[in-house]
């Protein structure tokens, strides 16, 4: 029997990441990990590797299209779709590798296998061998993340009918894919098959693209997207889907209800959202049960059982990598007993297509519903110089602020290399600045930042480059 400090179920950003912190805080801490590599959804089959299709796929169509030709550079791009997963993989094992040595340098232990959990301290670690391992821990954090979300009629087989790791490792480029759901997973993996030369209908169940973001926000991305050649359903639902060998046949039916129309794709992704998995826990050992999405419930990560704690996908607010990972930390400063917690205000959303859009704070419409009297300051992407020259002048910044105190309450971009600038935004939201904080923010020119600066200025209609 090993004994530990903390035992730690799921090797993702909220487990790895746990374990890395207790690690550094002296803790003798284990990680249990069923996958064959550590990293989780994210690095295996999530962030990590769609990042990789969507770079790739983003210079191929680079080249394929008008924008290369239109800079002087004249070639006549060939897809090697092999390579391009090679490469993905490649740099999916390099980071999985890091994480072991992040776990060796900071003396933490990986156990290779499917933890259980038999009673309050107690869990067995079964390998892929059917070996047990038995640990005796003062506390258990349970990470153990998400899954896919099964659409009933539309079976995934990961053949023909495919979630996000299907899409994320064909061997051919569909001829024309149908995504099913307009949400971030649906329009990142859409846009590579997109760029790589499929025909891309999206099937989305609202009148709109990817509840939740800004509703300004979310046109303009559709806007942009449909303009790249996706094809979008909105108000639409998949009813059934009959799959043969070389394809499958989809019935969409208007969302209230109507006559069916039949699309045919040789390839279908299911992108409905995920949903937590405790799949297996031995929950009932510890008297602890999940709603009816299989969600565990925490307060400030604790769940109702003493010493059980739960962090990242598998518990409540957004399943997002950066998320998991500030659980993670604020989670084991709370078991050695710490003041820690996570501001989930302020948590940043990207999604990475071309435009990208990125977002902070609250949206137009939620702080209508709230009531508050708020300003606002715009600044388009085609009155930013860096932008105009690379020919990337697609979008806008745009900052909510509180009518009466200039506090900056939401941020919402689309544009080009909006996902690394929103980082600005976050810090500054986290200092409480006003928009004239930013407005009186020296930034460097020219970049495409000067148009955050702008949008902040444009608060008080005083932006100087429009
Ligand atoms: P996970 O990363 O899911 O890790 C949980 C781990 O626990 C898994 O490895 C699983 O094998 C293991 N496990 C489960 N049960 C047990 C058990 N009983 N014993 C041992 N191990 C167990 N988020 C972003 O922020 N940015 C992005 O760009 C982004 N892109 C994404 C793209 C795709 C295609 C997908 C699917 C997701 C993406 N996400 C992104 C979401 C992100 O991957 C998740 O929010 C994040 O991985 C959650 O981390 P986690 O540690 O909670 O769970
Ligand atoms: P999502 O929640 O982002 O979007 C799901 C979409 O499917 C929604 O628009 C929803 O209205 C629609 N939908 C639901 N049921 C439907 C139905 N029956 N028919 C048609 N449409 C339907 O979910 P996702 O895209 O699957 O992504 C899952 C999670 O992964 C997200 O919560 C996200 O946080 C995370 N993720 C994040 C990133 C990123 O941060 N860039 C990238 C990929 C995934």
């Amino acid at each position: 029997m090993s004994i530990y400090d903390v035992v730690i179920l799921g090797g993702g950003p909220g487990g790895y990441n746990a374990a890395i912190r207790a690690g550094q805080l002296g803790l003798r801490a284990v990680c249990v990990e069923g996958r064959a590599t550590l990293g989780g959804t994210c690095l295996n089959v999530g962030c990590m590797p769609s990042k990789a299709l969507l770079h790739a796929s983003e210079l191929y169509d680079a080249a394929m299209g008008t924008e290369f030709a239109n800079l002087g550079i004249e070639v006549k791009p060939t897809l090697n779709l092999a390579q391009m997963m090679k490469q993905k993989d490649e740099s999916v094992a390099g980071l999985t590798k890091g994480i072991e040595f992040l776990f060796r340098k900071n003396k933490v232990h990986w156990i290779k296998g499917w933890g259980h959990i038999d009673g309050p301290g107690k869990v067995t670690v079964t390998d892929s061998q059917g070996g047990k391992t038995e640990l005796n821990t003062k506390d258990i954090i349970i990470a153990t993340g998400s899954e896919p979300t099964p659409l009933p009629g539309v079976d995934i087989d990961n053949k023909r009918i495919l979630d996000s790791t299907g899409a994320l490792s064909l061997t051919e480029v569909p001829k024309h894919l149908v995504v099913i759901g307009a949400g971030v997973i649906g329009l990142e993996l859409g846009s590579v098959w997109r760029r790589l030369g499929a025909q891309v209908t999206v099937v989305e169940f609202l009148d709109r693209i990817c509840p939740g973001v800004d509703g300004e926000a979310g046109k303009t991305l559709q806007r942009s997207l449909s303009k790249q050649g996706i094809n979008f359903k909105l108000s639409s639902k998949v009813t059934s889907a009959t799959t043969s060998a070389t394809g499958v046949q989809l019935s969409v039916e208007p969302a209230a209800g109507g006559t069916a129309e039949l699309l045919e794709a040789d390839y279908v992704l299911v992108s409905i959202g995920r949903r937590p998995y405790t799949q297996g826990l031995g929950l009932e050992n510890v008297g602890l049960a999940t709603d009816k999405r299989g969600m565990l419930a925490n307060k400030g990560h604790r769940t109702e059982a003493a010493g059980i704690w739960v962090i990242g996908d598998v518990t409540s607010g957004p399943m997002l990598a950066h998320k998991a990972e500030d659980e993670a930390m604020v989670c084991i400063e709370q078991i050695v007993g710490k003041a820690a917690e996570v501001n989930y205000d302020l948590i940043p959303n990207v999604i990475y297509t071309k435009p990208e859009l990125a977002s902070v704070g609250k949206t137009e419409e939620q702080l209508k519903a709230e009531g508050r009297a708020y300003k606002v300051g715009k600044f388009p992407f085609t009155a930013n110089s860096r932008a105009k020259i690379n020919h990337e002048t697609e979008g806008f910044a745009k900052v909510l602020a509180d009518e009466r105190t200039d506090e900056i309450l939401g941020v919402h971009l689309v544009g080009p290399s909006v996902s690394e600038m929103i980082g600005e935004y976050c810090v500054a939201m986290e200092f409480s600045a006003s928009a004239e904080d930013i407005a009186l923010t020296c930034h460097p020119h020219p970049t495409r930042s000067e148009a955050l600066r702008q949008a902040a200025m444009n608060v008080e209609g005083m932006a100087t480059q429009m």
